[in-house]
């Protein structure tokens, strides 16, 4: 669905998002290791995988990086993720967090992003707790937040539960972190996203912690 023109919401088991406008941008790529779901959205609307400038990568948790080789795969797109994940992804190092060993195909991150950096007009959010190495992204010109798994919004907005997180006080002052910035949407790796007022939203619950 399009949550405001030019955000796509691809609802797998966890979300995928593009964005269409002067750029053609995925974030995250589901769990199916033939990323089916996906691929048929991008074929629905009619953007082709070799036409994606960026597939950012919010963490290396299966349901977001499992669809990764088979979406790049003919694709000249880059993959982009925070320093810290970009060994996971890429299969360099076994992941010793939470929900354990990955078996995804280890697919090379070209851009390795930091806190601050901007990505074809995405700024990175670091926001580590979750994995080590997890982003949001927050693009300025859809006043959006991608939150990759910093939060969840199944049944209202919450942390994500503990048992999948590294370093559950840290992923809770990431979710402080995100209520700095000024936005009214977001997408959620994980339950339905917002439009209009979510900025506050995440306001109020980082008044929790
Ligand atoms: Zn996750």
């Amino acid at each position: 669905m399009e949550l405001v023109k030019g955000v796509h919401v691809i609802e797998t088991y966890a979300t995928t998002t593009l964005l269409v406008d002067d750029r053609l941008i995925l974030v995250d790529t589901s769990a199916d290791a033939d990323a089916g779901k996906v691929v048929d959205y991008l074929n629905h609307i009619r953007v082709k995988p070799k036409d994606l400038s960026t597939i950012f990568i919010t963490h290396t948790h299966p349901d977001h990086v499992g669809g990764l080789a088979a979406i790049k795969h003919g694709s000249p797109a880059k993959v982009a993720a925070h320093r810290i994940e970009a060994e996971f992804i890429a299969r360099k190092r076994v992941y010793d967090g939470p929900s354990g060993p990955q078996n995804h195909p280890g697919t090379p991150v070209d851009v390795l992003l930091d806190d601050g950096q901007k990505v074809d007009g995405l700024e990175v959010i670091f926001t580590p707790g979750h994995t080590r190495g997890s982003i949001s992204l927050f693009d300025a010109s859809h006043s959006l937040l991608i939150a990759g798994d910093a939060a969840r919004n199944e049944s209202g907005l919450q942390p994500m539960d503990d048992r999948y997180n590294v370093d559950p006080k840290q992923h809770r002052e990431s979710i402080k972190k995100l209520a700095k910035f000024h936005f009214e949407n977001a997408v959620f790796g994980h339950g339905a996203p917002i439009k209009g007022g979510a900025g506050a939203k995440i306001t109020d619950l980082a008044k929790h912690f």
